[in-house]
């Protein structure tokens, strides 16, 4: 029974998606249509974020359990070190691995989700993700992932030291990283180069994406992203603003252009953020041939 590590290794040509657990009951029942409309094109793994920014604490477990029960999608559950104990967190690995989850990201996250907000440890926490990997990896993990930042983490000084933070997670036990979003594909392949030139080149690397389907959504990625989106992002999308169908579509093509450039490079796995709807991924998925 390979962990998550080797079955993507192993994939070519798959994608994988990422949703959020849901705060509503409407939002929670589109989120399982699109789970059981995407189950259907075979993703790799379907990541459920964790946190603050992410949906509440709880929801994460159940979601991921969730999915392990009544999906044939391996769930991939993140967890953010941050504002807790070593205790509680590994409390929380505990009912993942209750619940049948046994492949996490492990982040450090942010204080309050946000992510310019100097960082501040729990006085019985952990300081840095390679010690959450260490502990996911005590706490009998399968496969453990990691964050990785094509344009350096806004806390990094320079891009040497942040990929030295990233091959210190991958020594602490991580078998794969999802990267930042970012819009600037070379950036990402740069980031590639560099785990590769340190001898990693074993260790998967997913890029995201996020089509950028409405004004909204650009902000959202505006925010994740530190503001770090490339000029000729905005150009394209900047007369569109009061034309919904055609900023969508350029969104859309958008991130179908990269999935392409990405797929040419010898990228294998892309990893899709959903926003808990299919429409989008499906189109995706269906026009880059990434079905399994
Ligand atoms: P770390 O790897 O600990 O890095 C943080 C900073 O410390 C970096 O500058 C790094 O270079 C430095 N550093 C790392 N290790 C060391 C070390 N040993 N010594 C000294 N310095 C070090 N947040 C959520 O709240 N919930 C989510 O579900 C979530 N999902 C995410 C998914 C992805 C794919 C990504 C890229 C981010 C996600 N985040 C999420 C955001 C994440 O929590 C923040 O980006 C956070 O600021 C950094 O987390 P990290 O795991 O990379 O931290």
């Amino acid at each position: 029974d390979a962990g998550l590590g080797a079955r993507l290794r192993e994939a070519r040509q798959r994608f994988s998606v990422e949703f959020s657990p849901a705060h509503d009951e409407a939002t929670a029942r589109r989120q399982w249509a699109a789970v059981q409309r995407l189950q259907e094109l075979r993703p790799v793994f379907a990541s459920v974020t964790y946190g603050a920014g992410g949906g509440s604490r709880d929801g994460t477990v159940e979601l991921a359990g969730r999915l392990h029960r009544e999906t044939d999608v391996l769930p991939l559950a993140h967890l953010t070190a941050v504002g807790q104990s070593t205790a509680e967190l590994r409390e929380v690995l505990r009912a993942l691995a209750r619940a049948g989850v046994r492949e996490v990201l492990a982040l450090r996250g942010d204080p309050d989700g946000d992510p310019g907000a100097p960082w501040e440890a729990h006085p019985e926490g952990l300081e840095h993700a390679d010690e959450l990997v260490a502990l996911a990896r005590a706490e009998g993990m399968r496969s453990v992932g990691v964050a990785a930042f094509p344009a350096g983490h806004p806390e990094s000084p320079d891009l040497d030291t942040d990929t030295r933070h990233l091959l210190a997670k991958l020594r602490a036990g991580a078998d794969f990283a999802i990267a930042q979003l970012t819009f600037d594909v070379e950036e990402f392949l740069r980031l590639r180069d560099r785990v590769v030139a340190a001898g990693r080149g074993d260790v998967p690397v997913l890029p995201g994406l996020l089509p950028l389907t409405s004004p909204t959504v650009l902000e959202v990625s505006d925010r994740l992203t530190g503001g770090q989106h490339p000029a000729w992002l905005r150009e394209r999308l900047a007369g569109l603003i009061d034309d919904r169908d055609a900023f969508r579509e350029e969104g859309v093509q958008i991130a179908l252009e990269s999935g392409r450039r990405l797929l040419d490079e010898g990228v294998e796995v892309l990893h899709l953020y959903t926003l808990n709807a299919s429409r989008t991924a499906v189109r995706l998925v269906e026009e880059l041939g990434l079905a399994g």
